[in-house]
Order: C-alpha cells, then structure tokens, then sequence
C-alpha cells in the first residue's frame, strides 16, 4: 500500500494524495477481504488490535512530533487525550471480543421455545472512517478500532488539515497492519468525494456539521448507514451554588485544550448575573497560574491556530463582537491567538454566530437557570452541556429539559475519556456513538438467525389454507387478548 508517483499534491504541504485509480484498487482490494473472511475470525481482530497499539507505542515520539508539526499541539495533550487513549482501547477492545461477539438467545414467547432463535453479531463488511484535523489520531484511529473489532475492512481517510500526521500514519499502517484489510487514504475535498462514489457498509465521519450533510447525501445513494459525529455550540452553565474557582479553572482547562480546537469544548458560559464579575475574576487568576509569562513565552506550550484562514475567522469574531473583551484578545502573526475571555456577550453577537472552534470564551449572563434553560433551548442541541452544581434539582432539571448529545456536570472536556460509555451528538451535532464497545455495535449487523424445526410440522398446520373459521380462530387468538385497564 502506498501512494505512487503519480499521486497528486496538496497545494500547501507535500502530503501525497491518493489518485481515483489508487482510491478504486484500495476499495476492490478491501472487499475481495473481506468477501473471503479473512477478518472474522476473533485471533485475527486480536492480533490486528493489538499491532495497532504496538503501532502507537513503538511510534509515540514520532507521532508526537508530527501533531506538534502539524498544529503545535502540546507534548503533553497529544500523548495523553489521543495516544493514550488509542493504546489503551485497543488492549481494553482486544480483551472484550469474546463477550462483545457472543451469539444471544433472546427470551422468545412459550409456543416459539423449540425453535432456534438466535441473534448473532456479524460485522457489517467494508466501512469507510473519515477523520478531522484537530485530533487526528484518537478520531481516526478511535472509529479504526472497532472497525477491526467488528471484522470489518477499512479504510480511513485522513485530514489533509494535518499533513505530517496524516503522512506518518499512512506510512505506519502497512508496516503494523494487515494491508489486505486496512488503508490509510491521503486526500482532499475531491479524493473524498471519490470515496463517497464507491459503495461502503457503514461510514463513521467526524467532522463540521457542513461537511457532514455532505457525507449524509453522498451515502444515501447506496443507502449507506452513517455515524455522524459533528460539532456545534456546547454551552457551560454556572449554578447559583457553583464553586466559582474551581468552575473557572475547569472551564478554563477545557477550553485551552488543543486551543479551543476540540468539538467539546466549551464554546460560551451562561453565568448568574451576579456572579459574572466573580467568575471573571477566577478566569483572570487561573489565567496567569497556568502561564504566568504570558502564553506566547516559548515555556508556555500554547498551540497554533491550524491555518491563517481560521486565524482570519477568529480575528473577525473578535473585531465584530459587541462584548468586552477582559482577557487576551491578541494575537502574533497568523499562527496564534491568545486565550481571550469576553464579557457581556449578547446572543445575537457575532461570537454566537457559529461553533467558536478557537480559545475565545464568551460569557453570557442570565438572570437565573430557568434563563440559561430557556436559552440553550433556542440553539440546536450540543454535543455537550457543561454544568457546574452540586444541587440535584438543578441536575434533575437540566436532565429534563435541555438536549445535548452528553450532559457532563462540574468538569470540562474529561468525560470523553469514559470509553466505556457512548459518546455522539443529537439533532445538529450529529447522530450515532462511538466509543470502544459502542464503535463496535457501530460497524456490527444484528444478524437473527431462526432455524424452525421439521419435526414441528402438526404445531403448524392452522396456518396453511384453505382457511376454515376454525382456523382463523385459533390464529386469532391474540386479537381476543385482555387489555390491562391501566
Ligand atoms: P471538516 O468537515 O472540514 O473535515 C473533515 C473531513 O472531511 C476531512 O477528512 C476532509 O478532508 C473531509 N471533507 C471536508 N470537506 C469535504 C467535502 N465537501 N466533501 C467530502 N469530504 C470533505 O472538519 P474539520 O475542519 O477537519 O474538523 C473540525 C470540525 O469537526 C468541527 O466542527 C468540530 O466540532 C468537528 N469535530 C467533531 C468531533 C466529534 O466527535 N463530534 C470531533 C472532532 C471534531
């Protein structure tokens, strides 16, 4: 696997792209695997589960350097939130098949008791994983593991935002994975617009809301069932009762990671209005413990804007935005933007226009929670809503009357490494989960298999014709069945 000479360019990096030709090869290839059923057997997914942490493992500095390359990510955030995480969800899936791919015997009704009925869980065939740029290993490789878990083929197309990674991971995948079953593909808009024309079993895509509609329709044509993972506004809420320094320095933390680059990061605090000066002013202090030299001295670790397009994005936020900034708010070049906080931010404000995607902090504030309620209720429904309360009614309501596609109280960004519960989004940020077991249930069929013995033969006979009324009413006898009053 590879790309060859003939491959084309991205304008602005040397990463190869892969041609339609290659693209067509990989496809065929993949399927006549599949069709062959290399994948199944459960020693297979193991081993190839197991090689793809050992890929990590073997390759952590490398991989690093490439992330730090690619967006100036932290040493720290990429070993942690992304390789960390592949490696210990491959031994966690590797250790799980048995139980996750054992047939089940559903409890069937007392007249079908001699039948064979039984639900296997079969993968689903050659599955399409498209990943962003922001974190473009957990987000590639994540959706990858229970791809191979499943006994899927795969492909997985990387971001051609983050070229050294993408570039890394295509020469890596060949070296530690069985070729004739998985492929990284390198490509652009048109590479993936090629991918889309084939036909796929299922397609798990993280990325925009735009590009996901884009992914819905192109996979509608061969009724392909999707995973969409998008992104969206999700919000923090600051109770009456909140601790005020430990919520900002847990907004804080959450939205620094990756620059304010993640899909869960806190996009905009609702906070009581008069509590705003206070939450500000915990802001401001966590600000100078966590770079008390400012966060463009080189000790700060403080990563760059992924390109001057979305560096120029964020600065026009900033420049329309009708609120008052009180932290940061500058920037160096078109690499970097200072974590900058703005107050007194309307939701008709620019700032609110869209998903922030950047380390820019708007703080709304509302007269009370029943506000914060109502106002969520007006944007489509988050990936995520942030709450900060040790009140159960408080969560009670928020459990009750606000959709998002997690409700995570009193932390920020952490729940996503819970791999043992879904994670998805709902209405705008998406649909379906990922997350080990539930990536697995992603790229599986629920096959039922219903094996109706001959010797039951005399059990059958009321059903064939010709149809007498004794028959039909002893077919019918459900129809007569006592309803429960209540
Ligand atoms: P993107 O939608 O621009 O790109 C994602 C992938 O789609 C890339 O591989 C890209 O090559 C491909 N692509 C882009 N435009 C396309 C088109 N017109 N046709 C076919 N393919 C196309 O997203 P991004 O900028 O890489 O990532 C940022 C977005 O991803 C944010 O909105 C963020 O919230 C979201 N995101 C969501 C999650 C999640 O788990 N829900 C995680 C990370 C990022």
């Amino acid at each position: 696997m590879g790309t060859s000479s003939s491959s084309s360019m991205s304008p602005s990096s040397t990463l190869p792209y892969h041609t339609p030709a290659e693209i067509d090869e990989i496809h065929e290839r993949l399927l006549t695997t599949f069709r062959a059923g290399t994948t199944q057997p459960l020693p297979y997914r193991r081993h190839q589960l197991l090689q793809l942490a050992r890929l990590v493992q073997d390759n952590a500095t490398a991989l690093e350097d490439a992330v730090f390359k690619d967006l100036g990510k932290p040493r720290q955030e990429a070993a942690v939130a992304e390789l960390g995480n592949v490696l210990n969800c491959c031994l966690y899936d590797a250790d799980h098949l048995e139980e996750w791919t054992k047939p089940e015997k559903p409890q069937v009704a007392a007249w079908r008791s001699d039948w064979d009925t039984t639900v296997y869980r079969v993968p689903k065939g050659l599955v399409l994983v498209i990943g962003p740029w922001n974190y473009p290993y957990i987000l590639t490789l994540g959706p990858f593991m229970g791809a191979i878990a499943a006994g899927c083929t795969c492909v997985v197309k990387g971001s051609e935002l983050a070229p050294a990674t993408a570039q890394l991971l295509a020469d890596l995948f060949p070296k530690y994975l069985d070729p004739h079953a998985y492929a990284f593909v390198n490509g652009a808009v048109p590479e993936t617009t090629h991918l889309l024309e084939r036909r796929w079993d299922h397609i798990m895509f993280t990325g925009s809301s735009k590009t996901g509609r884009v992914i819905a329709a192109a996979a509608a044509k061969h009724v392909t069932p999707v995973t969409l993972e998008l992104g969206g506004k999700s919000p923090v809420v600051i109770a009456d009762d909140a601790d005020i320094e430990i919520a900002a320095k847990r907004v804080l933390y959450g939205k620094l990671q990756n620059s304010g680059q993640l899909c869960v990061s806190p996009d905009h605090v609702y906070v009581p209005r008069n509590k705003q000066d206070a939450f500000i002013a915990a802001l401001l202090k966590m600000y100078k413990t966590f770079w008390p030299n400012g966060p463009f001295h080189e000790g700060s670790r403080w990563g760059n804007i992924v390109n001057p397009a979305q560096h120029a994005r964020l600065r026009s936020l900033l420049n329309r935005t009708k609120g008052e900034v009180v932290i940061g708010g500058y920037f160096d070049g078109d690499k970097r933007i200072a974590p900058t906080i703005v107050k007194n931010v309307k939701l008709d404000d620019a700032l609110m226009e869209d998903e922030l995607f950047g380390p820019i902090l708007p703080i709304i504030a509302v007269d009370n929670l029943e506000e914060a309620i109502h106002l969520i209720g007006t944007q489509p429904a988050p990936l995520v809503i942030y709450a900060f309360t040790s009140d159960e009614v408080v969560k009670e309501k928020l459990l009750e009357l606000t959709r998002s596609g997690t409700l995570c109280m009193n932390d920020t960004v952490t729940h996503l490494a819970v791999y043992e519960m879904p994670f998805g989004g709902q209405g705008d940020s998406g649909h379906g989960t990922w997350n080990s077991k539930y990536t697995f249930d992603a790229f599986t069929h629920l096959r039922s298999y219903v094996d109706i013995p001959l010797a039951l033969e005399p059990k059958l006979s009321d059903r064939y014709p010709p149809y007498t009324d004794e028959k039909y009413h002893a077919m019918t006898a459900t129809l007569r069945t006592k309803i429960p009053d209540a």
